[in-house]
C-alpha cells in the first residue's frame, strides 16, 4: 500500500485532499491521471450499463436529499454505527473494532457501553441555519433513483424487468476513515437499481451477481475476486439476501462491490396508497409520499411493487483495487528492475506517448505535434506529447502510469515517413508507416 500511495503522489494519480493546510481526513483529490482513470472506469461502467443494453436508463440526481426520503427509506433510524470511547485515553472506535473488551490504543478495559451513531452528513438549506430546514447530503445514489421511479416509467416505456443506473458521489461520516481511498467519507458509487416482477428476483439476483463479476474482471481484475454471502444477521435493514464481490486489497480482502435484493422495501416504504391500489407488499404502513411507485402488469392488469436488485459498486475501490492489481515491479535483468502499471488499455489515463527524439530539433518536434493532434482527434483517448528530450526517461514514467504505447519520433520519421512503437508490457519495438499508424493504433486499442 505505502509503495501505491507513493505511486500516486509522486506522479500525480491521487493527492490527500486540503493538503497544505493539513490534511481533511477521509477525502481525496484525484490529480491529472487519476481523473483520467475515474473517468476511464465509469465510462466502461455506463457504457456496460446503458448503451450496451436498452433495459436500462441512466440518471443524475441531487446530492441534497429531503430528510423525508431518509426517513422512509430507514437510514435515519438504522444508518448507524455504535461507537465506543475508552474512558482513559479518551479514544474512540467502533463496536467491531474492540477486542476481548480492550481499547486498541491503551489496553484499559474502561470503555463506554456502545452508542449509536448516526453517518448521515447533516446541512442546513437557506441563509440562517436552524434545526428546521436541512437537507442530507446522500448517504448512497439510491434514494433518488427511487424517487424518480414514476418519473423515468412516465417518460419512457419501460416494463418489468428494467433498470435505472447512476453514478456519482455519496457521503457518509465514517468514524474511522482508513486504507488510503478504501474507506473515505466522500467517495462516488456506481449503481444500478434493477426492477424485476417479485418471484424473478432470486433468479435476477444470481444474474446480476455473474455479470458484475464478468465486468470487474475485464477492467483487469482476473485473480484476488471472490464472492461472500452477507450472513442473515449482517443484512442491511433493507436486504433479503446480498452477495458482496471481495477483492484482495492490499491491507486484507474487503468489499469492492455488494449486490442486494432490495425487495420492494424502498419503493414500497415511499409508497403511501398501497393499501387502496390494492398492491401485494409487505411493507405497507406509515408511508408519507403520495406516490404511487407502482407498475400495472400488462399480463394481469394489476399494480404491483417491483423488487429490486441493486448491485451498488464504489469507483474509489475500484480505482484501488485496479491500481493494486496493476501494479508490478519488474526484474528486467540481474542488475535492472521497472516499475509497470499493467492497466487494462481502456482505463490507462493515457493511451499513446509522443516522443520527440530530440527536444531542441524544431522539425522532429513540429512533426510530433502534428502526429500528436492527427491521433488526439482519432478518439482513442489522451494522447500526449512528452517532450523531454530523454528517451530512456520518458519510458520509465510511462511504465509507471501504464501508457500502453510510447511513439519515437526521429529522423526517420522526417526522412521515411516512419516512427517506433513501443509496447508497455513486451518492451516490444516496432517500426510502422505514418500512414498507417491509426489502422495499427485501432488494431491495438480494439
Ligand atoms: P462497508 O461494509 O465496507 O462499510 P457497505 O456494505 O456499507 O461497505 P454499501 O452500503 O453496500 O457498502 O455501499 C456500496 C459500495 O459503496 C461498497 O461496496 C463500496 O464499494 C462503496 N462504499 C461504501 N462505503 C464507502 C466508503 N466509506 N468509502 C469508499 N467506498 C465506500
Amino acid at each position: 500500500m505505502d509503495e501505491l500511495v507513493s505511486l500516486c503522489k509522486r506522479r500525480g494519480f491521487i493527492f490527500q485532499s486540503n493538503e497544505i493546510y493539513g490534511g481533511l481526513q477521509g477525502s481525496y483529490d484525484y490529480g491529472p491521471l487519476g481523473v483520467e482513470l475515474k473517468n476511464n472506469l465509469k465510462a466502461s461502467w455506463w457504457s456496460c450499463m446503458v448503451y450496451e443494453r436498452d433495459d436500462i436508463e441512466g440518471l443524475d440526481s441531487s446530492i441534497l436529499t429531503h430528510p423525508n426520503v431518509l426517513k422512509f427509506s430507514g437510514h435515519e433510524d438504522t444508518f448507524t454505527d455504535p461507537l465506543i470511547d475508552c474512558k482513559s485515553c479518551k479514544s474512540r472506535w467502533t463496536a467491531d473494532e474492540i477486542i476481548d473488551n480492550k481499547c486498541p490504543k491503551c489496553g484499559s478495559k474502561s470503555l463506554t457501553e456502545p452508542r449509536p451513531f448516526n453517518l448521515m452528513f447533516k446541512t442546513s438549506l437557506g441563509p440562517i441555519e436552524d434545526l428546521e430546514n436541512y437537507a442530507y447530503l446522500r448517504p448512497e445514489t439510491a434514494q433518488n433513483i427511487f424517487t424518480n421511479f414514476k418519473n423515468i416509467l412516465d417518460t419512457t416505456s419501460h416494463e418489468l424487468p428494467f433498470g435505472i443506473a447512476q453514478i456519482g458521489k455519496a457521503f457518509r461520516n465514517e468514524i474511522t476513515p482508513r486504507n488510503f481511498i478504501f474507506r473515505v467519507r466522500e467517495f462516488e458509487q456506481m449503481e444500478l437499481e434493477f426492477f424485476v416482477n417479485p418471484g424473478d428476483d432470486e433468479e435476477w439476483h444470481k444474474k446480476w451477481v455473474d455479470m458484475r463479476l464478468s465486468w470487474w474482471e475485464k477492467q483487469g481484475l482476473n485473480n484476488n475476486l471472490k464472492t461472500l454471502e452477507v450472513p442473515k444477521d449482517e443484512l442491511s435493514h433493507y436486504s433479503k439476501a446480498t452477495t458482496d464481490i471481495m477483492y484482495k486489497f492490499p491491507h486484507g480482502e474487503e468489499e469492492l462491490e455488494g449486490i442486494a435484493n432490495r425487495t420492494d422495501f424502498d419503493l414500497g416504504s415511499h409508497t403511501k396508497n398501497q393499501a387502496e391500489l390494492n398492491i401485494d407488499s409487505e411493507v405497507l404502513e406509515n408511508n408519507a409520499s403520495s406516490a404511487k411507485l407502482a407498475i400495472k402488469s400488462s399480463v394481469s392488469n394489476k399494480w404491483i411493487v417491483p423488487y429490486v436488485i441493486e448491485p451498488s459498486a464504489g469507483v474509489d475501490r475500484g480505482v484501488l483495487a485496479i491500481l493494486t492489481e496493476a501494479y508490478t515491479n519488474e526484474q528486467i535483468d540481474n542488475k535492472t528492475s521497472r516499475i509497470v502499471l499493467k492497466l487494462s488499455k481502456h482505463l490507462a489515463p493515457i493511451k499513446v506517448a509522443i516522443i520527440p527524439l530530440k527536444k531542441n530539433n524544431s522539425d522532429i518536434v513540429e512533426k510530433s505535434k502534428e502526429i500528436k493532434m492527427s491521433l488526439q482527434s482519432s478518439n482513442f483517448g489522451r494522447v500526449i506529447l512528452e517532450n523531454t528530450g530523454n528517451i530512456g526517461k520518458s519510458y520509465r514514467k510511462h511504465d509507471e502510469i501504464g501508457t500502453p504505447i510510447c511513439i519515437t519520433i526521429d529522423f526517420d520519421t522526417l526522412e521515411k515517413n516512419t516512427v517506433t512503437l513501443r509496447d508497455r508490457d513486451t518492451m516490444k519495438q516496432e517500426k510502422v508507416n505514418v500512414d498507417d499508424l491509426e489502422l495499427r493504433l485501432r488494431d491495438i486499442f480494439k
